[in-house]
C-alpha cells in the first residue's frame, strides 16, 4: 500500500506533512480498512494508529459523497464517529484530521464534541451535519440521546481509539447505549494497546469477523534505555536539580510526579536555580493543557512536570497493583478541599494517547504506582525509530518518610512496584540499568539543595498551585476569543513563568566552580549538536570535559574556591541552551 493510492487530495496533505511512507499498522490496516473489513488493532500511540484509521474513514465518504449527486441531500450526514477516552487525544485528532482535510474541507467536515464547547454550541454544530464526530463516549451518548445526533440511517464507521482506556475509564455502560443508537450495519475499527478481557468482550460486542493485527514493534522498544536509581527522598531532588542543572541529558524531559502538589513542589524546588519547567496536570484547563503540548513539542519548554493521575483510575487490569494512594496525608487533603477553582477533569490523560514529540527522558520522579503505568510513561520517550531513555527513582523502604517536607505518599510501595516493572520488563527482554555515579561527587550541592527545599513549604506550594490554576484559567477563557482571532499571538502566552519564587536566593542560580568541575557527563556523551540523539547515559564521570568551564586554563592555575566567581562555569551552560 502507497499513499499516492488514495484520493489524490488525501495525499497531496500527506505529503505535507512529511508522510511519505505508511508505518507498519498503516500498511497492514488502510487496505484492510477500505475493503470494508472490521479491525482490531493492537496498536499504541507512536505507531502512526490515528492515520491507520482517519485515512481510510476520509477515503471512503470522499467516494461515497462523489458517488451522489450534488444536489442529494444524502450528501449532508454524519457517516463516521470516533470515540477516545480523553480530551486531549480528541483535540489531537480533530487536528490531525484538519491537516489532512486540507485539500477537501469542504467536502469533508469534522467536529470535536469533547471540547470545553458549550453543549448547546455543539448542538447548531451538529445540525450542520459534519460527516466526522470526535468524541468522548459520554458527550457521544449525550448527544445521541437527545436526538442532536441522529446517526440511525447514516453511520458507515465507528472507530473505537484506546479501546483499553475506555473501558479502563468505566464507560462501557455508555458504550452500550452507544450502540443501541447506532444503524444494524456499519464497519468497526477498534484500536488499543493491549488487548484485555474487557476488549476481548468488546470486540465479541461490536466486530464482524475481524481483522486482528498484532504488530510487533521490538525494534522501537530496543531504542529505550532504561536506568534506575535507588535513592532516598531527599537524594531525588539532589539528582534531578544536579541533572537538569548540569545538563546532563540533552533534550526535552517528561518529569513525573505522583500528585498535583508534587508538580509544584518539584517546580518551585527548580525555580530556585532558575531551571524552568512547565506543569501539566488535570487541574488545567484543557485549552491550556493542550497548549503546553504543543509548545512543549515545538521546543518551547525544555521540562514538562506531569501527572498521571487520570490515566489509570478505575483500571481493572490494574486493581492488584494500584497503590492505595488515598491515604494521603491529611494535609494534603485540606488544601485539596480548599483548591475548589477548577474541578479536576475527569477526561484528562497525559501517559498514554497525547503525542509528545521528540522526547529524550522520561524520568520518574516519583515512582509509578502500577507496572502498568510505567510501561505508558516510558513510552512517551524512544518513539518514531527515535531513540530515548527513562530514569526511575525508586526510594528503599526504611528510606520512606525520613523527611516530612520531601515524602511521597505512594514510596513506600516503590520496591514492591518496581520488581514488578522488572518483571514485566523482562518478558521482553528489556533491561533496566542501576543509574552509577559517586554519591560523593554530589555531597557538595546537598547544602544548596536542602536550602532550596526549606523555602518550598507546604503553603508556598498551595499557593503556588492556586496560582496556576487562576492564572491558566485566566488564559484559557478570557483569552479564548482573542486567540481564536490571532492564533499567531499564541506564541507569546507561556506556561513556564516563575510562578511563586519562595524566597528566591539569586546566588542559588549559579553554581560555584569548585563544584562544577566534579560532575559531568560521562565519556562518549559528546556535546555536538549531532550527538545530542545519543542518549540513553548521564552517569557521571570522574574527569570534566573542558567545555563545561569557560576559564578553564586559568583554574588550573588557581584554586577554584579562591578564584570563584558566581558566573564562573554557569555561563557557559548558559549559552549552550539558547536555542
Ligand atoms: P500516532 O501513533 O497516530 O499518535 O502517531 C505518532 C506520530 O507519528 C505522530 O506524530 C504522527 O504525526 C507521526 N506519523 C504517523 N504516521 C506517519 C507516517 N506515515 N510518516 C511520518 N510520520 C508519521
Amino acid at each position: 500500500m502507497e499513499f499516492k493510492d488514495l484520493d489524490p487530495r488525501l495525499s497531496r496533505a500527506l505529503s505535507k506533512l512529511n508522510f511519505h511512507k505508511p508505518t507498519l499498522i498503516q500498511a497492514k490496516a488502510i487496505p484492510l480498512a477500505l475493503a470494508g473489513k472490521d479491525i482490531l488493532a493492537r496498536a499504541r500511540t507512536g505507531s502512526g494508529k490515528t492515520a491507520a484509521y482517519c485515512l481510510p474513514i476520509v477515503q471512503k465518504i470522499l467516494v461515497n459523497k462523489e458517488a451522489l449527486p450534488e444536489s442529494s441531500s444524502e450528501r449532508i450526514t454524519t457517516r463516521s464517529i470516533i470515540l477516545v477516552p480523553t480530551r486531549e487525544l480528541a483535540v489531537q485528532i480533530t487536528k490531525f484530521l484538519s491537516d489532512l482535510l486540507i485539500y477537501c474541507s469542504k467536502d469533508v467536515k469534522v467536529a470535536n464534541l469533547a471540547g470545553n464547547i458549550p453543549v448547546q454550541l455543539q448542538k447548531s454544530i451538529l445540525l450542520e451535519k459534519p460527516d466526522i464526530i470526535v468524541a468522548t463516549p459520554s458527550r457521544a451518548l449525550a448527544h445521541l440521546e437527545s436526538q442532536s445526533l441522529i446517526v440511525y440511517n447514516s453511520l458507515e464507521s465507528l472507530v473505537i481509539d484506546e479501546a483499553d482506556l475506555i473501558l479502563s475509564y468505566g464507560y462501557e455502560e455508555d458504550l452500550q447505549k452507544i450502540l443501541t443508537y447506532l444503524p444494524k450495519i456499519f464497519q468497526s475499527l477498534l484500536m488499543s494497546a493491549t488487548l484485555t478481557k474487557d476488549v476481548e468482550n468488546l470486540k465479541q460486542l461490536l466486530l464482524r469477523n475481524p481483522a486482528i493485527l498484532t504488530l510487533h514493534e521490538e525494534k522501537e522498544d530496543n531504542l529505550l534505555t532504561q536506568y534506575a536509581v535507588r535513592c532516598s527522598e531527599m537524594d531525588k531532588f539532589l539528582l534531578i536539580y544536579v541533572i537538569l542543572k548540569l545538563r546532563l541529558i540533552h533534550g526535552k524531559c517528561i518529569i513525573f510526579v505522583n500528585d498535583i502538589d508534587r508538580c509544584y513542589r518539584l517546580k518551585l524546588f527548580l525555580e530556585q536555580f532558575s531551571i524552568k519547567s512547565c506543569v501539566l496536570n488535570s487541574e488545567l484547563p484543557l485549552n491550556s493543557r493542550y497548549h503546553i503540548v504543543q509548545e512543549f513539542n515545538k521546543g518551547v519548554y525544555d521540562y514538562i512536570i506531569a501527572t498521571d493521575e487520570g490515566d489509570f483510575k478505575n483500571s481493572e487490569s490494574n486493581v492488584d497493583e494500584e497503590v492505595q494512594t488515598s491515604k494521603k496525608s491529611t494535609s494534603e487533603n485540606k488544601s485539596k478541599k480548599k483548591l475548589r477553582l477548577q474541578k479536576k477533569d475527569k477526561e484528562y490523560g497525559v501517559s498514554r494517547g497525547v503525542d509528545f514529540i521528540n522526547v529524550a527522558a522520561v524520568i520518574n520522579f516519583d515512582f509509578p504506582t502500577s507496572a502498568k503505568s510505567y510501561t505508558h510513561r516510558v513510552g512517551r520517550t524512544a518513539r518514531a525509530n527515535q531513540r530515548g531513555m527513562s530514569l526511575s527513582f525508586v526510594v528503599p523502604k526504611e528510606l520512606v518518610g525520613q523527611n516530612k517536607n520531601v515524602t511521597c505518599s505512594t514510596a513506600k510501595q516503590d520496591e514492591k512496584i518496581y520488581s514488578r516493572v522488572e518483571k514485566k520488563q523482562s518478558l521482553t527482554n528489556s533491561v533496566i540499568k542501576p543509574y552509577s555515579f559517586e554519591m560523593k561527587q554530589l555531597e557538595g550541592f546537598r547544602y544548596r539543595v536542602e536550602d532550596a527545599l526549606r523555602a518550598v513549604t507546604r503553603i508556598a506550594v498551595k499557593e503556588a498551585r492556586l496560582k496556576d490554576v487562576k492564572s491558566e484559567i485566566l488564559n484559557s477563557e478570557k483569552l479564548k476569543a482573542h486567540f481564536e482571532d490571532n492564533p499567531n499571538d499564541l506564541k507569546i502566552l507561556r506556561h513556564d513563568t516563575t510562578i511563586h519564587p519562595a524566597r528566591v536566593q539569586q546566588h542559588m542560580k549559579h553554581i560555584p566552580s569548585y563544584l562544577m568541575p566534579k560532575i559531568a557527563p560521562p565519556s562518549g556523551v559528546s556535546s555536538t549538536q549531532e550527538d545530542n540523539e545519543d542518549l540513553g547515559s548521564i552517569p557521571f564521570r570522574k574527569n570534566p570535559p573542558k567545555r563545561l568551564s569557560k576559564n578553564r586554563h586559568k583554574k588550573r592555575k588557581n584554586d577554584p574556591l579562591k578564584t570563584f566567581r558566581i558566573s564562573d562555569t554557569f555561563s557557559t551552560n548558559k549559552r549552550q541552551r539558547k536555542k
